[in-house]
């Protein structure tokens, strides 16, 4: 185990992997089928030739830049277990973000709110408040068929039973007739411009329409922005997660098309990321 783990370390540190040692580690615990913390605790074991082949074949893909996450099948958001593939965005961390603050905002009083997540993919953020408020229903859209297959197998493991996935293209006149409560998107926030000058196993595994709106990278803020003055009750709120530099128009966006309040949530990282408003109190 010692071994084949420094053998991989070097393989992805060589490749330009961040972190060489811990993806190997995590990836050899994979095959093993046992916790990464224990790796380290066998490094005297010795390991047959069928897993040796079968990690290597993980190490490879990993050193093409292959995310862990697509490699490993799963990721963990909000303490809940989430498959991925290549057709969805894989969850982050600063989303968790987004839905701390939309549950703090779903604690007001009302009679079973209805929420629309936009670009829902994998299903991270609807599934994460449907688990955790079982007294809400909710709406969630993606253009991706594909992406909502997997939103739906999500919803199937999590036995999640207040989501609705639909697909659909919020450029193209959605949602007609219906009001909400609460909108939630963390949409497609890269420009076109810094698209290029992303991570290799973003630009080349992860959906480039769930990263980049080909533009200027904030169509989709202003656009959902738009749809939340429309399609928000009296007082409903309106959560947005941001690229980094975006704070300061997004929130001017939201002055100027008059919705109330405007305010910015900081990452753990300390970078302004989800932009909140809320429709005013005149319908
Ligand atoms: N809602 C998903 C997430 O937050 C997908 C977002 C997207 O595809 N842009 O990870």
């Amino acid at each position: 185990v010692g071994a084949l783990l420094d053998h991989a370390s070097l393989i992805l540190s060589e490749a330009g992997v961040e972190e060489p040692r811990l993806n190997a580690r995590l990836l050899l615990s994979h095959v093993l089928g046992i916790q990464h913390t224990v790796v380290d605790t066998r490094k005297r074991d010795s390991v047959d030739s069928e897993v040796t082949g079968r990690f290597m074949t993980l190490i490879e893909r990993r050193r093409l830049r292959e995310p862990l996450q697509y490699i490993i099948g799963e990721v963990e958001f909000m303490g809940l277990k989430f498959l991925v593939n290549t057709d969805v965005l894989i969850p982050r961390p600063e989303t968790e973000v987004l839905v701390e603050k939309a549950l703090e905002c779903l604690k007001l009083p009302g009679a079973r709110p209805l929420v629309l997540d936009i670009g829902t993919g994998s299903g991270n953020i609807a599934l994460a408040l449907g688990h955790f408020r079982p007294d809400i229903e909710i709406l969630a859209v993606d253009i991706s068929p594909l992406a909502l297959k997997v939103a739906g197998l999500n919803q199937q493991t999590l036995g999640v039973r207040n989501v609705t996935l639909r697909h659909a293209d919020i450029l193209d006149g959605f949602p007609v007739g219906t009001k909400f409560d609460m909108i939630v998107s963390n949409p497609p926030y890269v420009s076109n411009e810094e698209f290029d000058s992303l991570q290799p196993e973003i630009r080349m595994f992860e959906p480039r329409i769930a990263t980049t709106d080909e533009g200027d990278g904030l169509r989709y803020i202003r656009r959902i922005l738009e749809i939340s003055l429309r399609h928000l009750n009296p007082r409903g709120a309106v959560l947005i997660e941001l690229g980094q530099g975006q704070s300061e128009t997004a929130r001017d966006f939201a002055t100027s098309l008059g919705l109330a309040d405007p305010c910015i949530h900081p990452d753990l990282s300390g970078i302004p990321r989800v932009l909140q408003a809320r429709k005013g109190n005149a319908a």
